[in-house]
């Protein structure tokens, strides 16, 4: 064997690691450690793979190997020595490889901040308009026609409105590096680099969360989480506790419990409540609070990793990833909004964090608290068979109250108006009206971005497609043209059908920039403003109008789902749900519990002040079960009734989902391999499996899409079927590509 020198006695020192590389491989790859370099377990690496330069982490070090000793290549380079991932996250890693049928590597690399692979300062390349705007603007309508690409890059740094950096306009315009290489080339942008910014990050606090004497219900909640923190046990509670029933409230008092203990705490929120309001919520209470946010630049990020790994740092927020925050000694794990998909990571890994983050508490003997005012049915369900201990909060605190719920039945609407497409019912006219004399502010929510989301044609009934997509392409009258909202493809809008040449296409439906317009129209002295992923493309919009409306800048704030959730306004007494229906009828199982959800926290949005709210929710099915329990608040109503479609289509919480998809140019290609993959499925017991079919959205960026779902019944079934297909490595095929999701956010 190679040489020991520097070993203890009786013990070989470590030449071997084993290293998990960031690719769909299920293996590991051993590597020998030069002389004078050292590493352990969770340290980053490089290594040479077939000729490419690959990050990789080490997973275990050793003395001997089996292989022969000459093949074995040696690490490039230890990148962080000082700076390993943590035992804990390296097991969390296993877990989740485990879990989701990805390579550990793979997994590793969602648990680590792109800033651990690099170290220092960096410049990253922005792009910026060159010469005038106007100039600019003209050049994004001559390039509209012949080169859509490169016209969509030149908009969207210029609404950006400053330097943007190039990782982001590929990402917003689904673009490659040609189109803005060219405007480049055309004099049209101006490539610069830009140093890294070390921004502070806890934002000035404005919001000084008063530390509130607790009600009865707040206390026993908290009293009962602190007996386990004190046992410094593990245990996952579910606080289910009405909008406005001081949840932020107790989870402030439980962190306060596990820093008494000397340990740390992880708050994760959904990316979109991560706004200053609720960090400054944590941020008054403990002094050394690290925030990570999707904003944040790699080197911010790794210097907030590098606080909470050094222990200065004790309390981590964040969205997600936060999950992977390497605290130490950590004893909590707050899962606020437990019910949000946004908690579920659409690309591999597909992790879902509040899983995670039960495992994580597991492995770290730490207390997790979910927490949501309409939880999950996989969660409520958990908590009824008492593997989550169930904490109730039924009453808003303080001075808030339930607000008053209107349901407007459309179908009751003078036929002329139902004819247009009812955008804003009588009854809600009035009541903003009303509203709005007695300078009240109103929110009006709408999950639905565009001017229409469909374009008829009235002669023969065709909607216009995108050329890429089987889906129809969503109208922008701001904008004047088509846009997919699956692929970002753009088109003029046709005078006549494309399909039978009828002249003038029909306006189907309304998305939230045509009801901005009627909103406008009906009450022209009222100021409007809009919130959807349109508006919101400039930086710091988001910030700006979330303070205009704060400071009762803006009357009528007009939005999607962003503004749904955990806003705390207390002018706000009128609300309205302009359609209770956009997401009931989308094939999804979850349709029923989305839309509950999604009515249940707008309407927490009324009254949240000293002044009491109104809801009107307006729909054309007031007797659908969902619409009808939110109209009268009746979370436990609605979960009586869900679970019982559920257990009969057996359905979560019923069975675990696993859903496989190909995709490829060829139809015959993706259909084929899941025919193939099927068939080991066959016969196991506890597994029931619908498909192959063609995926509901059939056909995305010109790439056919098949799918199958694969229902297990019990924890042994849903091991049987992952060992049974295999892994994304196994099925793979050339020109297909496959996706294995463990709890699939979405089905389409
Ligand atoms: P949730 O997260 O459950 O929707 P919040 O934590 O945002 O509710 O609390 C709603 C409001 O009630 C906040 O303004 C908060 O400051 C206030 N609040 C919380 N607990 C109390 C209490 N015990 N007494 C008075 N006000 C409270
Ligand atoms: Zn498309």
């Amino acid at each position: 064997m190679s040489d020991l020198a520097g070993a203890a006695p009786g013990e070989a020192a470590p030449t071997y690691v084993q290293v998990a590389l960031n690719l769909p491989l299920r293996r590991e790859f051993t590597y020998r450690l030069p002389a004078g370099m050292s590493a352990r377990p969770g340290n980053r690496v490089r290594v040479d793979f077939h000729g490419r330069a690959l990050g990789g982490v080490v997973t275990a070090v050793a003395s001997t190997t089996d292989l022969p000793p000459a093949k074995v290549k040696p690490i490039a380079s230890v990148l962080d020595a000082e700076l390993g991932l943590p035992p804990a996250l390296l097991a969390l890693a296993r877990a989740m490889a485990a879990t989701y049928g990805c390579s550990l590597g793979e997994a590793l690399d969602a648990t680590l901040p792109a800033v651990a692979k690099r170290r220092g300062q960096r410049r990253i390349p922005h792009l910026e308009v060159r010469g005038p705007r106007d100039l600019a603007q003209q050049a994004v309508a001559e390039l509209e026609d012949k080169h859509q690409a490169q016209s969509r890059v030149l908009r969207t740094v210029l609404e950006y409105g400053g330097p943007m950096p190039v990782f982001d306009v590929r990402r917003r315009t689904s673009t490659s590096d040609s189109p803005w290489q060219t405007l480049v080339k055309h004099g049209l942008l101006r490539r610069v680099l830009i140093a890294e910014q070390l921004e502070e990050l806890v934002p000035a606090v404005e919001e000084r969360a008063e530390r509130h004497e607790l009600n009865p219900h707040q206390q026993h909640a908290v009293d009962v989480v602190a007996r386990t923190v004190a046992a410094g046990a593990h245990r996952t509670f579910l606080l289910h506790g009405v909008t406005g029933s001081g949840k932020t409230e107790v989870y402030l008092r439980i962190l306060e419990e596990v820093r008494r203990h000397g340990r740390s705490g992880i708050v994760l929120v959904p990316e979109i409540s991560l706004t200053p309001q609720t960090v400054g919520r944590f941020a008054s209470r403990f002094p050394d609070v690290a925030v990570l946010h999707s904003g944040l630049t790699d080197a911010e990020r790794g210097r907030q990793w590098q606080r909470l790994l050094q222990g200065r740092a004790k309390v981590a927020v964040g969205a997600r990833s936060a999950l992977f925050a390497p605290v130490q000694d950590l004893g909590l794990i707050v899962v606020d909004e437990e019910h949000e998909s946004s908690f579920k990571q659409d690309s591999t890994p597909r992790y879902h964090a509040r899983e995670m983050a039960i495992v994580r508490g597991q492995i770290e003997n730490a207390v997790v608290v979910l927490g949501s005012a309409t939880p999950t049915l996989e969660s409520i369900g958990k908590a009824r068979r008492n593997v989550y201990e169930l904490l109730t909060l039924p009453e808003r605190a303080g001075a808030g109250r339930q607000p008053k719920i209107v349901v407007q039945d459309l179908r009751a609407e003078p036929k002329e108006s139902r004819r247009a497409g009812v955008v804003l019912s009588r009854t809600l006219l009035v009541m903003m009206q009303e509203r709005l004399q007695a300078k009240d502010q109103v929110l009006l929510f709408l999950n639905r971005r565009g001017y229409s989301p469909v374009l008829l044609c009235p002669g023969c009934g065709e909607a216009v497609k995108c050329g890429s997509c089987s889906v129809s392409m969503t109208w922008h009258a701001r904008r004047g043209r088509l846009i997919c909202h699956w692929c970002c493809h753009e088109k003029r809008r046709p005078e006549t059908c494309p399909t039978c040449q009828h002249a003038g296409m029909h306006e189907l439906g309304v998305g939230t920039e045509r009801l901005e317009q009627a909103v406008k129209e009906r009450f022209p002295d009222a100021i409007v403003a809009r919130m959807d992923a349109d508006t919101m493309a400039e930086r710091g919009a988001h910030e700006r109008v979330l303070a205009a409306f704060r400071k009762r800048h803006i009357d009528v704030l007009i939005g999607t789902q962003m503004i749904a959730k955990g806003l705390d306004f207390p002018d706000v007494t009128l609300v309205g749900v302009v359609s209770a229906d956009t997401g009931l009828f989308v094939p999804d199982y979850r349709a029923a519990e989305r839309t509950f959800q999604l009515l249940h926290q707008v309407a927490g949005r009324a009254g949240r002040g000293e002044k009491a709210g109104t809801v009107v929710i307006q729909t054309f099915c007031p007797d659908n079960y969902a619409v009808e329990a939110a109209a009268r608040n009746d979370y436990d109503a609605f979960v009586q009734q869900e679970l019982v479609f559920r257990k009969l289509a057996g359905y979560p919480p019923f069975s675990r989902l696993l859903r496989v998809l190909a995709e490829s140019r060829q139809e015959a290609e993706a259909q084929r391999l899941l025919q193939q993959a099927v068939t080991p499925l066959r016969g196991l017991p506890d597994v029931t499996v619908l498909g192959p079919a063609p995926a509901v959205v059939a056909r995305v960026k010109d790439h056919w899409r098949w799918h199958m779902l694969v229902k297990c019944f019990q924890p042994a079934s849903f091991q049987a079927a992952m060992a049974a297909i295999g892994t994304v490595e196994d099925l793979a095929t050339r020109g297909c590509q496959i996706t294995l999701d463990v709890d699939p956010g979405s089905l389409l």
